[in-house]
């Protein structure tokens, strides 16, 4: 197991990697707990969810250990809002198909490109069918989205 110090130096690293980036935003919903973390992401380039932008909370308890609690917590049509997301080998229901050592910027860049995939929808917290026009509504609504961790998509990204 990874100890506590070695632990959070990993997470600020990460934390300073996702900083640099301008498709996802980092922040913390409780300045007392550097496990839980929330994150705004873009939606994948060239697919419907582009002009999306969607918020998720990540349980970084057990990482890198294991894999996080992910849900994303705004509607974008691909996975239930406030929903643990079941995930093979990113999210904590599947901690035997975890690469120790997987970034969050990786595990967020795939939960960005898994939201188009069209088959296999079958998992927890994700939408079985996906539907053009609750996804484009829910895309333009994410850009006014706020969250009490400080997002705020109307300045996000700009
Ligand atoms: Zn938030």
């Amino acid at each position: 197991m990874t100890d506590q110090q070695t632990k959070m130096k990993i997470l600020a690293k990460q934390f300073g990697d996702i900083k640099k980036l301008k498709n996802m935003a980092a922040f913390f919903p409780d300045k007392k707990n550097p496990f839980l973390w929330h994150v705004s992401f873009k939606g994948p380039e060239d697919s419907e969810f582009q002009e999306g932008i969607y918020h998720c909370q990540l349980n970084l308890a057990n990482y890198p250990d294991k894999p996080p609690e992910v849900m994303v917590l705004n509607q974008s049509g691909a996975y239930e809002p406030n929903t643990l997301i079941c995930i093979v080998g990113l999210t904590h229901y599947h901690p035997e198909g975890w690469t120790p050592g997987t970034s969050i910027e990786a595990i967020i860049t795939a939960l960005s490109m898994i939201m188009q995939l069209k088959s296999d929808r079958s998992g927890i917290g994700m939408i079985g069918t996906l539907n053009s026009s609750d996804i484009k509504k829910y895309a333009a609504k994410s850009k006014e989205y706020t969250c009490t961790c400080g997002a705020d998509h109307t300045k996000l990204f700009k």
